[in-house]
């Protein structure tokens, strides 16, 4: 067994981040300015898409971007309850209304099917006026059915908000996660479309807390980006430059939601490994695959063989029925064995708010409850060493024997 325990997730830090920190702080310039900028370029250029607006969470980003889109209250949001808290809560800012569509249960992402099937008992209902946006997340850093989604999206003239805090660098059909969905691009005047990231200090890459906006829109990506600074017009943060003025007018109470250099700073370093990371992590997926994948009662992660996945999350399930023990046994036995794991996601219709707030019973979304008993996170970051991969793989697979039914 370890000696020392292994956190279910570490940053990927070395000299280049603190170079490009150093430089942040020799020039005195903090908050949002060069590097911030630099950070947007940079991110939009790697994927291929026209606007980038850097703030300081997926949250922001996400919010931002339903402001955009010009949600109302008692606007329906169509999303999964097979996610993390932000995805919900930033439609109830606007007193609007998340509506849960289950999952796939190979991917567990938004299943496409049963969107179209709730869109269409909404409209049976009088609702059609109601819907606003549908937001899909990648979960774990595999692509949803975008196409699929898109389709009734585009019926329907629902903007499409994507969750892809897990999702960079990733792809579909070899064409990244960042752009606009095929129906969408290839349309006409198609509804608005934004993607948000995420640099939180877990995710693919990160600059401690920080997030990104990506659109094909440029007026859209104007209102996020006036939004995120206090609502206030052209360039506001230039306004303590040489070539700024100390003139402004605020347009919208907007929030503050900016990048400071500080972290774009570390994006910058941590932007230029993405890549090598991602090999990285598949690598290491790859290995956990071979390991578990000959074990009855284990079921390892299935990729669309059309994805490039961003291998933020390795999702193992425990085919229960196997078993002695549940999967909270299981996350306690791997802790007792000095490996941090995690349970990704708890759906959101269990929480107390939601059960609340819509009477949710935890059937409601059956695969959504059913895959959540029994999946469990295990680590994959760059940093991890072979040695710790295969402790990893030591500790799951003597649980199993140890417990089988
Ligand atoms: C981490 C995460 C977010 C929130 O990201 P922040 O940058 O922390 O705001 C949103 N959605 C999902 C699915 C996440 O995992």
């Amino acid at each position: 067994m370890r000696s020392t325990f292994l956190p279910f997730a570490l940053p990927d830090l070395d000299e280049t981040e603190l170079q490009e920190v150093r430089e942040v702080l020799a020039s005195g310039w903090l908050t949002t300015g060069p590097k911030t900028r630099q950070l947007e370029e940079d991110f939009r250029r790697l994927v291929g898409a026209g606007h980038a607006v850097a703030v300081n969470s997926c949250t922001a980003a996400m919010h931002l971007a339903l402001e955009a889109v010009g949600l109302r209250q008692g606007d329906i949001v169509l999303t999964t309850p097979y996610t993390f808290a932000a995805t919900a809560e930033v439609v109830r800012y606007f007193d609007a209304l998340p509506v849960l569509v289950d999952v796939e249960p190979e991917t567990l992402n938004l299943d496409p099917e049963r969107l179209r099937e709730r869109v269409a008992a909404l409209v049976l209902h009088g609702k059609e006026k109601r819907l606003k946006a549908v937001m899909p997340v990648h979960l774990a850093g595999h692509a949803c059915q975008m196409e699929a989604i898109a389709r009734v999206a585009l019926e329907h003239n629902l903007a499409i908000i994507e969750d892809a805090a897990h999702a960079f660098p990733a792809s579909f059909r070899g064409r990244m996660i960042g752009l606009p969905p095929p129906p969408f691009a290839a349309s006409p005047g198609p509804p608005p479309s934004l993607v948000c990231f995420s640099f939180y200090a877990t995710k693919t890459i990160t600059t401690g807390e920080g997030g990104m906006i990506l659109t094909e829109d440029e007026a859209l990506a104007e209102r996020c980006r006036l939004m995120s600074l206090h609502g206030i017009s052209r360039d506001a943060w230039k306004r303590y430059t040489q070539e700024g003025s100390f003139y402004y007018e605020i347009i919208a109470p907007g929030y503050k939601y900016n990048l400071p250099d500080l972290a774009a700073a570390v994006g910058l370093a941590q932007l230029r490994k993405a890549h090598a990371m991602r090999r990285r992590r598949e690598e290491i997926a790859r290995r956990y695959t071979a390991a578990f994948a000959g074990e009855p009662a284990l079921e390892t992660p299935r990729v669309n063989p059309e994805v490039e996945h961003a291998w933020h999350l390795y999702l193992l399930r425990l085919r229960l029925e196997a078993l002695r023990l549940d999967r909270t046994q299981f996350f306690d036995e791997l802790k007792r064995r000095q490996i941090g794991a995690s349970v990704h996601f708890i759906p959101l219709h269990l929480h107390p708010y939601y059960r609340g707030l819509f009477h949710y019973r935890a059937e409601d979304f059956p695969v959504a409850y059913r895959e959540y008993l029994r999946v469990i996170s295990l680590p994959l970051y760059s940093k991890m060493t072979d040695q710790d991969v295969e402790d990893v793989i030591a500790a799951v697979l003597e649980i199993v024997e140890g417990h089988r039914a």
